[in-house]
């Protein structure tokens, strides 16, 4: 096995690197695997709902036209 922090070469087994005295995780696992890397890969940002293009222009023309009827009320 090999030391989970210096990844210098171990004994099987053993409960600290003798090279620089870092706890050996049980099973010798890889650092960097598991669950907690497996759930990095998803961000929250894109979970949220996205608009279409088409869906943006739209957006758009609607604010657009807001602050055009905004601004002729304010002339007015
Ligand atoms: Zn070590």
């Amino acid at each position: 096995m090999l030391c989970v922090k210096c990844g210098k070469e171990l004994a099987d087994g053993v409960g600290f690197c003798r090279f620089c005295g870092s706890p050996q995780m049980a099973g010798g696992t890889v650092p960097g695997g598991g669950p907690a890397s497996a759930g990095a890969g998803r961000s929250p940002a894109i979970d949220l709902p996205t608009l279409s293009t088409q869906d943006y222009i739209i957006v758009s023309a609607l604010i657009a036209i807001a602050l055009l009827l905004v601004l002729i009320f304010a002339v007015s």
